[in-house]
């Protein structure tokens, strides 16, 4: 079993940018002809000139359809004062299994006050919460930093959280986050592909080595990536620096599992 932990898909063929084609049966073809078979469907509680908004209702609704292959995560905006509601009315509707947030594009530090309910909500339910942490323009770098994730493990030890990109820039702070706290794992969608063939490919690799397999999950970011050149890009690359079969199982599916409620695995 193959799994993707970080994939897009938009109702319009440029949701995730033009040159990207973000559909779903464009996605569901692409599984069809290569080796992953289930994908985590991130929707996006915000709207900026490169990424489009993604509603939980239409990515719960693709995971009703295929809930053999996908696994739905939801996502809300903390700003927004309804939130905590939203989110507990998209979960109890739809067989959505993690939360999505995103600082970078939502402008909202994962340490704020406002997402402590979400969070809260989250634990509660026993469900996961992915974090962007990429680093990349144009929100302040400041809200985006991965040593702010510590901040949420703290204040919710118990909660389990996905260090979406590792920390990008940032990789060494996102394995001191894995060490400071037992709940947290490395997704290393776009970070790894970016660092390959350049003097921090080995550093990046020293950071997956460290957190150890079982702390690690394997991602795309499809479309923006391609989903079947991305997995077998990133499996040789692992392989070349000695990473085990059995670590591979882990992190192309079994971290995800393992972090995953009941209903979702
Ligand atoms: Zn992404």
């Amino acid at each position: 079993m193959i799994i993707d932990a970080h994939v897009h898909v938009h109702p319009d063929r440029d949701g995730m940018g033009s040159g990207h084609d973000a559909r779903v049966d464009s996605l569901l073809r692409e599984m069809d002809a290569g080796p992953v078979d289930r994908v985590v469907l991130l929707a996006e509680a915000f709207d900026v000139p490169y990424v489009k908004a993604v509603s939980n209702a239409f990515v719960g609704r693709r995971c009703l359809e295929h809930p053999d292959r996908f696994i739905g995560f939801a996502s809300v905006h903390p700003a927004d004062p309804g939130a905590a509601d939203a989110l507990r009315e998209a979960l109890d509707v739809y067989p959505l299994h993690g939360l999505k947030l995103h600082p970078r594009f939502q402008g909202v530090a994962i340490d704020d006050p406002r997402v402590e309910p979400l969070a809260a909500l989250a634990a509660e339910r026993g469900l996961p919460i992915a974090v962007d942490a990429l680093l990349w323009k144009p929100t302040p770098l400041a809200l985006q930093m991965p040593l702010r994730i510590d901040g949420l493990c703290k204040r919710f030890p118990e909660a389990r959280v996905i260090v979406s990109h590792a920390g990008g820039f940032r990789f060494l702070d996102a394995l001191a986050l894995v060490v400071a706290n037992e709940h947290v794992y490395l997704e290393i969608s776009t970070v790894l592909r970016y660092f390959l063939g350049t003097p921090f490919e080995d550093q990046f690799m020293f950071v997956l080595k460290k957190a150890g397999a079982r702390r690690v999950i394997y991602g795309s970011d499809h479309p923006q990536q391609p989903l079947n050149a991305c997995y077998a890009e990133t499996r040789e690359a692992l392989e070349r620096h000695g990473f085990t079969d059995e670590e591979l199982r882990w992190i192309f599916g079994r971290t995800l599992l393992s972090v995953l409620p009941e209903a979702a695995r």
